[in-house]
């Protein structure tokens, strides 16, 4: 009797081939993707795993830029580029968690490390027309070179952490960067940290609020060039698990930045962040899927061809906790493939079938960029009609419920990861030679799946909110219109439309 390691797409989930907007051709790119992606980590990081994990153990700052390239040439680290910029992010939250899973299965770190790019690359995709021809489609051009352009997204501060990551909480969140608005742009200055790929990133999505004490209503994104001046590397992590992904702190001293580089109007920002996590925690589900995905596969390994194994799999104990292992990585597949497509399908699919977006995609290129049209589309007025069109088409029930759904996959995945992980160590024991290190590392790996993206505890509570309680924040309602005037009767954001 052969003991099966993983089962193909469709098998593994099969409500795929069903849903209406995946039929044919479209679920097959995606198969095709899957395959090629399962190769490389197989093939290339399966096997750099341990190696990556002990060089970064010395060195925090380690970063493998060879596979970061390979995965490039495979596409990796275009998940999420919109067709304007010579991407294809259609069904980009089903791709992106797919392919979290196989790579995590050969390293978590390494999973990390291509989903830190598409978070960092995010917030550029409403920015609108300015970003799409112009550092997304650079970062694309680069994502098959030997030195790719690398993204990152900073949030968190020293003094705000899940706080931030929360609609709610971010009102009372202990902030302390901020961005000052000055003749053509913006100063930011403060820190932010752990920030994962942040010490090789060339450009980084930051998130903060040109008044810290009001941060609901005034915080905004902005795209910072690693290259300013102001900007520094002020200390690498030393981690204790997913070391192939680094993790950094960045001090911003007064950093320009252009308007054109800035996402939204403050207070655009709260919404920005709320879209942002619900499209990347399917993701980080998929990447603690991933990672006990890659522990029954060792333990399945070692338990089929390893002398030292002989006898273990006639066993009824190591039968049950093998079928356990299964049912749990299945039903933290179907919690994130469930997200992503709600993500896919309809909040997004709402704002991809919307005419206007329809007629943009359709554009041709040579007509978008041209000097009078490109003057247009990157004026204030259209990129706000952009967020504005995001805003209304998504609608904050929509945003409250895939966020739910979003984080209660995440939630997930990082607790499957942890209980496969510590299963597989229990039966392995501590005769099983070489398995022994690479199922240590599975589970340090998994731990960092229940703490960022958000904590377990902090997801649930948007699951309560949007799933239990069947809550609606009011997010985007704020931000379309309601935006709170400040002591002045001015609407945060007056500034920028100025
Ligand atoms: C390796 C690593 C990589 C990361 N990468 C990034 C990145 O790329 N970009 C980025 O912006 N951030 C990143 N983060 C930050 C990550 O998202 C935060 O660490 C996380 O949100 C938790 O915040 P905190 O560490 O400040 O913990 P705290 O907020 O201090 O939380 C401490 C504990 O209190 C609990 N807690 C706090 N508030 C509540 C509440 N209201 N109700 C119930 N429990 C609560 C938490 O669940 C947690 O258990 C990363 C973190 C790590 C460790």
């Amino acid at each position: 009797m052969t003991v099966k390691t993983l089962s193909p797409l469709r098998e593994a989930a099969p409500r795929l081939a069903d849903h209406p907007q995946l039929r044919g051709q479209k679920l097959a790119a995606i198969e095709e993707l899957v395959l090629k992606t399962r190769a490389f980590s197989r093939g290339r990081i399966r096997s750099r795993a341990l190696e990556i994990d002990r060089i970064a153990d010395e060195d925090p700052g380690y970063f493998a830029w060879d596979l970061a390239s390979e995965g490039g040439r495979i596409g990796l680290l275009n998940l999420i580029t919109p067709r304007p910029s010579g991407g294809d992010a259609d069904h980009f939250c089903l791709r992106s968690s797919l392919i979290a899973e196989e790579i995590a299965a050969g390293c978590g770190g390494m999973a990390t490390m291509f989903g830190a790019h598409a978070l960092g690359l995010s917030p550029l995709v409403v920015g609108g027309p300015a970003f799409w021809d112009g550092v997304m489609r650079d970062i694309a051009e680069s994502s098959t070179s030997t030195r790719p352009l690398i993204a990152a997204c900073a949030i968190t501060e020293p003094t705000a952490g899940t706080d931030v990551e929360h609609h709610e909480h971010v009102r009372t969140a202990k902030l302390v960067s901020r961005a000052e608005k000055v003749k053509g742009g913006y100063r930011i200055s403060g820190v932010k940290h752990f920030i994962s790929n942040g010490n090789v990133a060339r450009w980084i999505t930051v998130i903060l609020p040109t008044d810290p004490k009001r941060a609901y209503e005034t915080t905004m994104a902005f795209l910072v060039d690693s290259e300013s001046p102001g900007f520094s590397v002020t200390k690498v992590e030393h981690k204790m698990g997913q070391r192939g992904s680094p993790a950094a702190e960045l001090t911003f001293d007064n950093v320009f930045v252009s308007d054109d580089r800035t996402i939204g109007r403050p207070g655009d920002g709260t919404p920005m962040v709320a879209g942002v996590l619900a499209a990347s925690r399917p993701v980080v589900g998929g990447i603690g899927t991933g990672i006990a995905r890659g522990a029954y596969e060792r333990l399945v390994d070692w338990l089929q061809n390893d002398p030292a194994a002989e006898g273990l799999l006639d066993k009824q104990q190591v039968q049950l906790a093998l079928a356990q292992m299964w049912e749990d990585i299945h039903l933290s597949r179907q919690a994130y493939l469930d997200a992503a497509t709600e993500f896919d399908m309809i909040s997004l699919g709402k704002l991809f079938s919307n005419p206007l977006v329809k007629a943009f995609g359709l554009m041709p290129a040579a007509l978008r960029t041209n000097p009078i049209a490109r003057k247009q589309l990157s004026s204030n007025l259209s990129r706000r009609m952009l967020i504005e069109l995001v805003n209304r088409e998504v609608g904050d029930e929509t945003l409250t419920k895939t966020l739910g759904i979003s984080s209660m996959a995440k939630a997930h995945g990082g607790d499957t990861a942890m209980k496969v992980t510590g299963m597989a160590l229990e039966i392995a024991g501590l005769d099983c030679g070489p398995l022994r290190a690479e199922l240590e590392k599975c589970m340090r790996d998994a731990k960092l799946n229940q703490i960022y993206e958000g904590t377990n505890q902090l997801n649930r509570l948007e699951a309560y909110a949007g799933l239990v309680a069947g809550e609606s924040m009011k997010v985007l309602a704020d931000a379309v219109g309601k935006r709170r005037k400040d002591t002045n009767g001015r609407y945060a954001g007056a500034e920028v439309l100025n």
